[in-house]
């Protein structure tokens, strides 16, 4: 272990240890840290050791749970939306204080660089406030008078959320956010891979948020099914892969759970010849290769016209191999190592596959880096056809392929053709001609000249296989209410 990583260690309030020793990094259910055997081995990515055990919850701490959410939801939901909204802002001020503790294990176990894992709670801090700034209005159709048509929006109940490893506390607390701010309970359940930041931010809710509003397991993919399974959840938020998505839907549908999906994503960026390639370059790094590719609404197909591609690419090109990969904890580190062994084999097999296409060729990177870890350089692929698997299937990792495109109906058509539909990006100086384009991409979000900037305030969401359902913004929230129609009928007078 380097200084830097010592250092940032006993930042945590002492180390790992002393946070189990004061359950820290315990499960949290009806307000009370919960044991149990703890057999989720947590591994560092950028060792391939263990970093930490956590929980291995069964069906009987997911019964707790859910039972204390369900206890709780009468008191919770009959609050004020200012009392919910105060206490919700307790907790977002609660975790902001212990930010960088709960950054060091982020970084320990999911491999980010830690300026990165620091932005994402410092990110949950502040999207946490502005959804509780969020209330979901009656429609009045007809005033309430003699006769009256009214449309209200009651919490949902109690929501099981099931967050990824890629960005785990932002994820799993946006769901929790919205979810508490109208109202609903929620048993929240983190990746195998990445639980122990989660467990440490859901004990920090402990005292400040009523018993059994928030409870946190942790558990492997069983434990997610048995919650979709579940008689006494009302409804699955659900971010991560799309075939774990399908089973989510097949089982939530027996008992007719409300679902909310944020599945993957297979992004094109598309850049017009008149793009300023200075200022567009570099933020086509970050919008490829942040969080090492690993995020559902990175760039995963870079389109650049026929006239600009070349130089496009060997920019890039340079940009990449002078990108440092390394430990997350070391100062310098671009690009963390990727999260996990299997997706780690994934990109080298996607990759080696892309290599073998004929005409394709790898101007940077192209193979994992010696040494323990699961580390693997930013790559470009050039020359590949639209069906290699690299551009047709999710690599979820840092391996990008350039495609070259003529005439913008092509490019459009191309961009469309995949079953995800997430979100897409158009990178050029004529604002007008990129808005036209964007009405013909069958995504749920269009940037223009950026990528992967979802705003607290607008929905976000995918079309097709990327998912069902929008988060953010008040139709975000209103995703965890049901509506409530009330007509007074007036011909019967009383
Ligand atoms: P995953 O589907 O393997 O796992 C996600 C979660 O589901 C984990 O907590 C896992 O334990 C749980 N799970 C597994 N099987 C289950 C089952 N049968 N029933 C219920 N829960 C189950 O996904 P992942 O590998 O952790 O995450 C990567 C994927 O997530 C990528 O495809 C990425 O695009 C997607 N993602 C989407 C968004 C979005 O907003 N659209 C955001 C982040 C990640």
């Amino acid at each position: 272990m380097n200084e830097w990583t010592r250092i940032m260690l006993l930042s945590f309030p002492s180390n790992i240890d002393a946070a189990v020793a004061a359950g820290e990094l315990q499960m949290t259910i009806d307000g009370e840290p919960v044991g149990a055997a703890p057999a989720l081995v947590v591994i560092n990515p950028a060792t391939g050791e263990p970093a930490g055990r956590a929980p291995d919850a069964g069906t009987a701490d997911l019964d707790r749970a859910v039972a204390a959410a369900r206890a709780a939801l009468p008191r919770w939901s009959g609050m004020t939306h200012a009392a919910r909204a105060e206490r919700l802002g307790a907790f977002a001020d609660a975790i902001q204080r212990r930010a960088h503790d709960v950054a060091a294990v982020l970084t320990l176990e999911q491999g980010k660089e830690l300026a990165s894992a620091t932005f994402e709670i410092f990110g949950t801090v502040a999207w946490m406030k502005q959804f509780s700034t969020i209330e979901i209005p009656e429609a009045v159709i007809r005033p309430v008078g003699r006769d009256g048509l009214v449309v209200r929006h009651r919490p949902v109940g109690v929501v099981g959320a099931i967050a990824p490893w890629n960005v785990p506390v932002f994820l799993g607390f946006m769901k929790v956010a919205q979810a508490l701010i109208a109202g609903c309970t929620i048993v929240l359940k983190p990746s195998p891979f990445t639980p122990l930041s989660t467990l440490l931010v859901g004990a920090l809710s402990r005292g400040i948020l009523p018993p059994g509003v928030l409870n946190v397991v942790s558990g492997g993919d069983a434990l997610g099914q048995a919650m979709t399974d579940h008689e006494g959840i009302d409804k699955i938020s659900f971010t991560g892969s799309t075939e774990t998505g399908k089973r989510v839907v097949e089982s939530a549908s027996r008992t007719m759970k409300r679902v909310t999906l944020e599945l993957g994503g297979n992004d094109p960026a598309i850049i017009l010849p008149d793009a300023d390639l200075d200022r567009i370059v570099p933020a086509l790094m970050i919008g490829a290769f942040g969080n090492a590719g690993q995020v559902c609404m990175a760039i995963k197909r870079l389109f650049v016209h026929e006239d600009i591609h070349d130089e496009v690419a060997a920019r890039l090109a340079v940009l990449a191999r002078d990108h440092v990969v390394g430990s997350g904890f070391e100062p310098g580190t671009a690009m963390g190592p990727i999260q996990n062994r299997a997706q780690f084999d994934r990109v080298i097999e996607l990759v080696e596959d892309a290599g073998r296409m004929p005409g394709a060729q790898i101007l940077a990177g192209g193979k994992p880096l010696d040494g323990p870890g699961f580390f693997y350089p930013p790559t470009l692929v050039v020359g590949l056809d639209d069906d290699a698997r690299l551009v047709r299937e999710e690599q979820f990792g840092p391996a990008l392929p350039i495609l070259s495109w003529r005439t913008e109906d092509e490019v459009i058509a191309r961009a469309n053709a995949t079953r995800f539909g997430l979100s897409a990006s158009i990178w050029t100086r004529d604002l007008e001609k990129a808005q036209d384009m964007s009405k013909r991409l069958d995504v749920g979000t269009v940037w223009i000249n950026a990528h992967g900037l979802p705003d607290p305030a607008a929905p976000f969401g995918g079309t097709k296989e990327s998912g069902l359902g929008r988060s953010f913004g008040p139709m975000g929230v209103e995703a965890y209410m049901e509506a409530q129609t009330l007509s007074i009928e007036p011909s019967l007078p009383m």
